[in-house]
């Protein structure tokens, strides 16, 4: 299994908790948590919601379990992702 995509929701309290799980993924502003662009094909850094861009490489792969467990660790369920 590996995650294609992942991406942030509506709704971010910006605990942190993701960025403490996957730091190569995750970035927490002030204002929300975003998918940092070294780990998207399109280079872009914000939530991912629109663009749903695939992660690069082999992140998804390397980083399975980390995305996950930001996933169940965010408080709020705004972090989404794609298996294949
Ligand atoms: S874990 Fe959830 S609420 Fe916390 S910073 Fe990440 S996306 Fe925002």
């Amino acid at each position: 299994m590996a995650i294609v995509k992942v991406w942030v929701e509506e709704g971010c309290t910006v605990c942190n908790e993701c960025e403490s799980s996957a730091p190569e993924v995750f970035h927490v502003t002030d204002e929300t948590s975003v998918i940092k662009g070294e780990a998207r094909e399109d280079g872009n850094t914000d939530e991912n919601e629109e663009a749903k861009s695939p992660l690069k490489g082999d992140i998804g792969v390397e980083l399975e379990e980390e995305i996950i467990e930001a996933a169940e660790g965010c408080p709020v369920d705004i972090i989404k992702y794609e298996e294949a």
